[in-house]
């Protein structure tokens, strides 16, 4: 009763906004209709398939702002109606981008200018909307590189970069979208636009004020929407190596992987990253049609980038590295180039081209990718892996968890990828058949996915890096085990003081 009557006051308060939206911003930046709503409900996330139905999140209407003083109207307005807003960019997340029931949801794709660029001191600032691939075609022309490069390039958008804190291939390098942006404008809760730099308005310093620009790197949405975002760039590095060698166990495998990236390594190596058989072999078949050869438990590779001279040496002591824990390479392995380029070709095609799901021929319901990314410190790495891969084994016996066995696979088992030094993201890709998600398959999930979390935590790692997915019911519970209670009760007390009437992503971590 007092549910149906808040959900009555909602949905009203969302009416008047929509009506005063259409006149302050323009009937043409507003979509209210029906398949509009459904297109924006969700995600590539997996949080989709916890639910029985997708009403949950279907927003009242769509916004598509073309300047930061939109943004300010549509902020300013939910703040007087009390209405929820979600920032979406391209909605490739894992996490956080769901609409919720009776939301507004701001689409940023419209904010898409690239505003300004200094090439001698390497900054760039554009608007939030810019797409990730475009922003590096501008500075590909002009030679130069920005090493902030994920996966689904081609609709993720800068804001969300910030927003997420993204994770991109040469971490072990340069580090998380966070090192590459120097300044953020913000839109707050209650409608300011504010400019934020690390300890200051300027777009680079050490910090020795308030590093407010950090509290927005990471938050998703939750305390304001990003418009604008300076970044630094690189020029573009004339000489590019790639390796890659094969271990018959895994052990090796990753003892190679974790010298590769030691710290007097890591300025000079770009990438390193390890492939499981269980993934191989699975992959190649699919995409190649050959058999992965039966001994080889683990690949290993490299990306060495710079002035040809320093990467010819690099080169030369990657290589030692890798023969002096066993490493080799024989002809009957797959090409070389196709697992380089893996991570842009196979996983994409297995997850949502629709392998092992009748999408193509009848449409309906595509499987879904289920990435999860503990990161674990590099001196437990190898204890980790050997209980993450028995745990892993579990959603395929068929007893352990029936359902999710008849309803689930393990694409890619846990292959670690570098993060900050001494750090790894483990890299796990499970692909579910949507149409077969019941709610027995649900709980078994739920139960498999706690036991991941209480794995990942008891190794000091950690559940809440990179996608960060967890099931939005368990999230305040898990991440308050992860962090503690009293810097939980911390980040609440932040949340509560920038936004008082939790309108921004309210849905997300609080
Ligand atoms: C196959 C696959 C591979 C992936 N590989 C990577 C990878 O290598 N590295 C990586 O980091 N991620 C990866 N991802 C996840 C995702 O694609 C990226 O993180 C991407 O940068 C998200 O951008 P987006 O524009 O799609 O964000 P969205 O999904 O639209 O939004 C992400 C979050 O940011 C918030 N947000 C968006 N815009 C704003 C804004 N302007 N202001 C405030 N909040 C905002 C949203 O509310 C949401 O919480 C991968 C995903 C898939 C499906």
């Amino acid at each position: 009763m007092v549910q149906a009557m808040i959900n009555t006051k909602l949905m009203q308060a969302v009416q008047d906004m929509i009506g005063e939206l259409s006149t302050s911003l323009g009937e043409d930046k507003l979509s209210i209709d029906k398949p509009t709503r459904l297109v924006y409900r969700i995600t590539h996330g997996p949080e989709a398939l916890l639910h029985e139905s997708l009403d949950d999140f279907t927003p009242a209407a769509i916004v598509r702002p073309t300047s930061t003083e939109d943004v300010q109207t549509i902020v300013k307005l939910a703040d007087k109606y009390e209405v929820p807003i979600v920032p979406q960019g391209g909605r490739t997340c894992t996490y956080g981008a769901e609409a919720i029931r009776d939301c507004i949801v701001i689409d940023t794709a419209t904010m898409d200018k690239i505003l300004e660029i200094d090439e001698g001191s390497y900054r760039i600032t554009a608007e939030a909307g810019v797409r990730v691939v475009d922003f590096h075609r501008y500075l590909e022309e002009r030679g130069f590189m920005c090493v902030d490069f994920p996966t689904m390039n081609k609709a993720a958008t800068l804001g969300a970069r910030a927003a997420l804190n993204g994770y991109n291939k040469f971490e072990n390098r340069w580090g998380s979208s966070g090192y590459h942006i120097k300044g953020l404008e913000v839109v707050l809760p209650n409608g300011e636009a504010v400019w934020l730099g690390r300890g200051t308005s300027a777009p680079t310093k050490s910090v020795v004020g308030l590093n407010m620009m950090d509290l927005f790197i990471g938050s998703r949405g939750t305390l304001g929407v990003v418009t604008k975002v300076t970044e630094r760039f690189i020029d573009m590095p004339p000489s590019y190596h790639y390796g890659i060698r094969a271990f018959k166990d895994y052990e090796d495998g990753l003892k190679t992987y974790i010298d590769l990236r030691k710290p007097l390594n890591a300025g000079l190596l770009w990438r390193s990253k390890v492939y499981h058989k269980w993934f191989l072999s699975q992959a190649v078949k699919g995409m190649l049609e050959i058999d992965f050869p039966d001994d080889v438990e683990m690949l290993v590779d490299y990306h060495i980038l710079g002035e040809p001279d320093v990467v010819e040496q690099m080169e030369k002591h990657a290589i030692r590295i890798m023969e002096d824990h066993n490493g080799f390479w024989r002809d009957d392995m797959p090409p070389t180039d196709i697992i380089g380029r893996m991570h842009e070709t196979i996983e994409k095609y297995m997850g949502m081209g629709g392998l092992w799901s009748d999408r193509i021929i009848n449409g309906g319901m595509a499987n879904r990718i289920i990435p999860l990314d503990p990161m674990i410190p590099d001196s437990k790495l190898l204890e980790y892996y050997k209980e993450y891969l028995k745990l892993l084994r579990e959603i395929e016996d068929g007893e352990s968890y029936p359902a999710l066995t008849d309803s689930m696979k393990v694409l890619n088992p846990a292959g670690p990828v570098p993060g900050d030094v001494g750090y790894s993201k483990i890299w796990i890709l499970l692909l579910a058949n949507w149409n077969k998600w019941d709610n027995e398959t649900r709980k078994e999930f739920k139960d498999w996915f706690r036991r991941h979390a209480e794995l990942a935590l008891r190794f000091d790692g950690s559940i809440t890096g990179t996608h960060g997915f967890i099931p939005r019911e368990m999230e305040v519970e898990l991440v308050r085990k992860e962090v503690g209670e009293k810097t939980y009760e911390f980040m609440k007390m932040i949340k509560k003081t920038i936004d008082p009437k939790n309108i921004m992503n309210p849905k997300v971590r609080f």
